[in-house]
C-alpha cells in the first residue's frame, strides 16, 4: 500500500508526522512525501519511513495517482483543485483530508473514530472514498462529552470557545509571537525598574498594540497579543461565522443525526495562546442527572477524557491549555448544575486542537485502512 502525504510541513502535518513516528505507523505502508514549495528537496532525516526521500510535486497528478491513499493537510484550496481533477481521470483511491473542503458533501464521512467507527467502516464497505477530519473545536468537544451523546442525553449545546493562534496555522503562531516580542521590547527597560509606573507601562503597551504595521497583522488583521478576536473564519452574513456554523452541522453529521439531532450554538473566539482550544459549555440534558452520575458517564466514555473535580486547586492544575498541550488528554471540569434550569449543566473543557482536533483522527484513519478487514480494498 502506498500512502501519499501532502502538507506534512505545516502545523497539522508536523504534529501528524510526530504522532505517526511515535506510533510506528510508517512500518505499515510505503510513503511518498509531496511538497507544493520544495519539489526535489529532501524529506528530513528525522522521519524514518519506507520510500523515496525526494519530495514529489504535490501538483503532479500522475505522481499522486500512484498512491492508494492520499492524506492531505495542505488546506482547502489545494483539495478543491486536486481531488476533483484526479478523480475525473479515474483515480479511485482513499482521500483523507484535514481541511473543511469536502466535509459536508453527501459522499464524505467526517472521521472521529472513538465516536463513529461504525459509520467509517460502513462507508469503506460501501465504496466511499473521502474521509475528512472534523472541525477542531467540534472534535475536541465531542471527545469530552462522548459519554453524554452516546447515551442520548443531550438536547442542546451552547459553547463559547477560547481558540489558540495555532488553529490558523504555522504563520499565525509566528505572528502572535512576533507581536508578543514587540510588546515586551517596548517596556523591557521600564519593567526592570523597581519604581515602575504601571500606567506608563500600560500606555506603552497599548500604543504598541495599536500601531502594529500591516505586515505584523497579515494573518489575524488585528492585534491578537494581549487581546482577543470574537470572530473566526468567514462571515456567513447571517449572524454566524463559518466556524460557528460548522459546530452545528458537523457535530450532527459525525453523530449521524438528522435535523432533529442536537441543537448546537457556538460563539468562537480567538485568544492569544499558542496551542489548545478551550470551551465554556452549557448543555441542556434530556433528563435530570446527579452531578456524580454525569461525571461517571463522562469518565467512562473513552480513555482520553479526564473529569477534573470542580475544585480550585485541581482546576488550576489540570484544566489548562498548558496541561493539555501536546497530549491526547481531554480534561473536562467545572461541572455544575445551573441555577436557572435543573436540566442545564455547565462545564469547561480543553483539547489539543492539533491532536484530537486534527492530526489524530487522520492517522487513526490510516490505521483503520491498514486493518486486515479492509486490506481487500487495495
Ligand atoms: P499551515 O500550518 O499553514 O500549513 C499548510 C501548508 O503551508 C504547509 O503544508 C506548507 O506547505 C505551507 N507553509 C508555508 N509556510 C510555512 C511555514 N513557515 N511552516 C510550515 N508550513 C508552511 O496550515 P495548518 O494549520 O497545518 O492547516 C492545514 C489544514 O488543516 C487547513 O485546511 C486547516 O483548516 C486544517 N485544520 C487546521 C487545524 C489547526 O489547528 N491548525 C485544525 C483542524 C484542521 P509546503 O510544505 O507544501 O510549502
Amino acid at each position: 500500500m502506498l500512502i501519499g502525504i501532502v502538507g506534512w510541513r505545516g502545523m497539522v502535518g508536523s504534529v501528524l508526522i510526530q504522532r505517526m513516528l511515535q506510533e510506528e505507523d510508517f512500518n505499515y505502508f510505503e510513503t511518498r512525501f509531496f511538497s507544493t514549495s520544495n519539489v526535489g528537496g529532501k524529506v528530513p532525516e528525522t522521519i524514518q519511513f519506507r520510500g523515496s526521500r525526494v519530495l514529489a510535486d504535490a501538483f503532479c497528478e500522475k505522481s499522486l495517482a500512484d498512491c492508494d491513499v492520499i492524506l492531505t493537510c495542505q488546506g482547502s484550496e489545494y483539495s478543491r483543485k486536486i481531488l476533483p481533477s484526479i478523480q475525473s481521470k479515474g483515480w479511485n483511491g482513499f482521500w483523507i483530508d484535514a481541511s473543511r473542503e469536502f466535509r459536508m458533501q453527501d459522499d464524505t464521512t467526517i472521521i472521529l473514530d472513538p465516536l463513529n467507527r461504525e459509520s467509517i467502516e460502513t462507508a469503506i464497505k460501501n465504496g466511499k472514498r473521502i474521509f475528512c477530519g472534523g472541525n477542531c473545536t467540534v472534535s475536541c468537544l465531542l471527545m469530552a462529552i462522548h459519554g453524554l451523546v452516546k447515551n442520548d442525553l443531550v438536547e442542546w449545546i451552547s459553547s463559547t470557545t477560547y481558540q489558540a493562534a495555532s488553529g490558523g496555522g504555522a504563520k499565525h503562531m509566528k505572528e502572535l509571537l512576533n507581536q508578543m516580542g514587540k510588546i515586551y521590547k517596548c517596556i523591557d527597560t521600564s519593567l526592570s525598574q523597581d519604581n515602575f509606573n504601571i500606567l506608563d507601562i500600560d500606555d506603552s503597551v497599548l500604543n504598541t498594540q495599536k500601531n502594529f504595521t500591516a505586515e505584523e497583522l497579515s494573518c489575524f488583521n488585528v492585534p491578537l497579543a494581549g487581546s482577543l478576536i470574537p470572530w473566526i473564519d468567514q462571515d456567513r452574513n447571517d449572524g454566524w461565522s463559518l466556524e460557528e456554523w460548522k459546530g452545528d452541522v458537523e457535530l450532527n453529521k459525525i453523530l449521524n443525526l438528522d435535523q432533529e439531532g442536537i441543537k448546537v450554538d457556538f460563539t468562537c473566539v480567538r485568544v492569544g495562546i499558542m496551542r489548545c482550544h478551550s470551551q465554556s459549555v452549557i448543555l441542556k440534558l434530556k433528563q435530570k442527572l446527579e452531578i456524580e452520575d454525569i461525571q461517571r458517564i463522562l469518565n467512562e466514555a473513552n480513555p482520553w477524557v479526564e473529569v477534573v473535580p470542580n475544585k480550585k486547586a485541581e482546576t488550576e492544575k489540570r484544566l489548562s491549555p498548558l496541561y493539555t498541550s501536546g497530549t491526547l488528554k481531554i480534561p473536562i471540569g467545572r461541572i455544575r448544575r445551573l441555577n436557572y434550569n435543573d436540566l442545564c449543566i455547565s462545564a469547561f473543557t480543553i483539547g489539543d486542537q492539533l491532536l484530537w482536533g486534527a492530526a489524530e483522527p487522520l492517522r487513526r484513519m490510516l490505521r483503520i485502512l491498514c486493518d486486515e478487514n479492509f486490506a481487500e480494498e487495495f
